[in-house]
């Protein structure tokens, strides 16, 4: 996968009287551990007080045995992070406390508020004072300020307000609540622990802890874990918009979205593909790891067998030294490693999950080449990305998107390949097997299910250097589902 596309967080929550929640909320993150790798948290809670320990790096990396003893209590919030808003500062890993007329509050998010600058200045207005510049804070300060007696009203109004995209976990010192955003953008679902109750970005987590899946938190709902049980309500009125990339790349290919296990689904993409771009080749392989279940799918489907021609070493990129200069010349080297008995003298099917910046892509092609593919056919499991994303996902902007910039065959021209074929949109959601109005696809189509304000639009086409008119107009005429 292009290492450019990347998810923005994991969160997971545990109310568990009698167990140690810290604990089972390491593990927790350390099974969603995919979805963020650059900081970690948990915030604990006993009745009383909270409970605060985050740092920079993996999971494993961020806690020890004897920063769990001082997480005490019965629930526990934790937190993987990717920067999206706020940058990657040791001040901005998550989850946040803040402290309020309400009590202290710890908040971790997944996701991206499109109007967070609005709300956040109306907050600055009535005297809040923030300490980060993420959107998570602002969003725990138009909580704890929100009008109404009960916390049902003050996540109506919440939600009333916000825009965007949002997976919620927050903790007081006497309950733990979580919620999704109306549109259900980011995922978030609800299992059953002896003795509690978790909620965690994906299934695999609950997987791990022999928690039972009970459901996904629906959109616009907020789930209330106390003393008094377990409740949920409806905060907002619930209106889909799924990210589809969480079934094309993002999600674990052992969890399990709206009842699809992820893994089939991947190999439906890939078998798709081969009926839309057929190839005259003698080996499929998929850029490991993410692709490897469409290069499966893409085989079966076609008949061409699929060979491991690329392996990968899993733990670069998941280290804080930086490269010298020698090892950065070694570029993808770094990363993936070809095997060329296998290739040698063969025409290749390369199958992967998206292009972005195609900084990778080239070069892999290129690798491919080099140990001996006589010809090398790139095929992508999802359509190309033309427009940025606001939800959440760090794509870059219109400028660097190369699909937003060139046509499928200059992009063929420019990463080498011998043929370059895209999944279309309506065979992604053809073999996701969902329909389409569940879906958010605007990073392929424009087509925003929530309005994006116009400031951020331009944020996204930067850089301004090279900007001509024609560009403002299309950011001017950017296309917006507004929906009730
Ligand atoms: S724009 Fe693309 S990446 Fe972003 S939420 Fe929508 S489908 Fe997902």
């Amino acid at each position: 996968m292009s290492p450019t596309l990347r998810e923005s967080c994991g969160v997971f929550g545990v109310y568990a009287p009698g167990e140690d929640v810290a604990r089972i909320t390491f593990y927790g993150l350390y099974a969603l551990q995919h979805r963020g790798q650059e900081s970690a948290g948990i915030a604990s809670a006993n009745g009383r007080r909270l409970y605060l320990r985050t740092g920079m790096g993996l999971v494993a990396q961020v806690f020890d045995e004897e920063d769990l003893s001082y997480l005490p209590g019965h629930m526990a919030i934790g937190h993987t992070r990717y920067s999206t808003t706020g940058s990657s500062l040791a001040t901005n890993a998550q989850p946040i406390i803040i402290d309020s007329a309400l009590g202290s509050l710890a908040l971790g998010h997944n996701g991206n508020i499109v109007n967070s600058a609005v709300l956040r200045s109306d907050l600055v207005e009535q005297g809040v004072v923030f300490s980060t510049a993420t959107d998570s804070e602002v969003i725990a300060q138009a909580l704890v300020n929100a009008p109404g007696a009960t916390w049902k009203e003050r996540w109506t109004d919440l939600m009333r307000r916000l825009s965007g995209a949002y997976s919620l976990v927050v903790l007081t010192p006497n309950e733990l609540m979580a919620a999704r955003d109306p549109m259900g953008n980011r995922p978030l679902c609800l299992g059953k622990l002896d003795g509690g109750w978790v909620v965690a970005s994906e299934t695999c987590a609950l997987d791990h802890l022999g928690a039972e899946f009970i459901r996904e938190v629906e959109p616009g709902e907020v789930v209330r874990m106390s003393a008094d049980g377990l409740e949920t309500f409806s905060a907002a009125q619930a209106k889909d918009a799924f990210c589809i990339f969480e079934y094309i790349y993002f999600a674990r290919p052992d969890s399990r979205i709206d009842d699809k296990l992820v893994y089939p689904v991947r190999m439906a993409l890939g078998a798709q593909l081969a009926k839309e771009h057929p190839a005259d080749a003698d080996v499929v392989i998929g850029v490991p790891h993410s692709a490897t279940a469409a290069a499966v799918g893409y085989s079966q489907e076609s008949g061409i067998p699929f060979v491991e021609g690329l392996v990968q070493n899993r733990y670069v990129g998941r280290t804080f030294i930086q490269p010298d200069q020698r090892i950065r010349e070694v570029g993808v080297h770094l990363k993936y490693n070809p095997l060329p008995d296998l290739l040698e003298g063969r025409r290749v099917v390369l199958v992967d999950d998206s292009i972005v910046r195609a900084t990778t892509t080239g070069p892999v092609v290129s690798m491919l080449r080099k140990a001996g593919a006589r010809e090398v056919h790139m095929r992508i499991t999802s359509p190309p990305i033309i427009s940025p994303c606001f939800f959440g996902i760090d794509m870059g902007t219109r400028w660097e998107l190369i699909a937003g910039n060139k046509t499928v065959e200059e992009i063929r021209e420019h990463i080498g390949a011998d043929s370059l074929g895209y999944l279309s949109v309506d065979g992604l959601i053809e073999a996701v097997g969902l329909p389409k109005d569940k879906f958010c696809l605007a990073c392929f189509t424009g087509n925003y299910p929530v309005p994006v304000p116009l400031q951020m639009d331009k944020l996204a086409l930067e850089p301004v250097a090279g900007r001509d008119r024609h560009e403002f107009e299309w950011l001017e005429t950017v296309p917006s589902i507004s929906r009730p």
